[in-house]
Parts: structure tokens; C-alpha cells; sequence
């Protein structure tokens, strides 16, 4: 059973991925314990297809 995502902008809930936006595609970022950070790949984001709020990434 899938859980739907309600969009904390607009409150419109959302229960398939048909339903999303494909947003841009931004890559991961991790930071070590000495302040430098590390980039490695990319995860594209959902955005909500009412009002476009970013609503999360695919995995
Ligand atoms: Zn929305």
C-alpha cells in the first residue's frame, strides 16, 4: 500500500507518480567531518503538479 503525499503548500495530495512533476535534477551532496563536502550523483525531483512545490526526490 502506497502512501500519498499531501503538498505542504497547497495541501493537494498526490498518491501516484504519474501525478508529479518531473523537476530538476540536482545532485547529492555530503559533508565530512572537516567542512568539506562531497557531490555524488544526481536524484531528479518531484515537484507538485498543482502549484509546483518541490515535494521530494526519487531514489
Ligand atoms: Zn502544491
Amino acid at each position: 500500500m502506497a502512501d500519498s503525499v499531501s503538498c505542504p503548500e497547497c495541501g493537494a495530495e498526490t498518491d501516484t507518480a504519474d501525478d508529479l512533476e518531473s523537476g530538476p535534477t540536482v545532485p547529492e551532496i555530503e559533508s565530512d567531518d572537516d567542512g568539506t563536502i562531497s557531490l555524488y550523483g544526481n536524484q531528479d525531483l518531484f515537484l507538485c503538479s498543482n502549484c509546483q512545490a518541490t515535494l521530494g526526490v526519487s531514489l
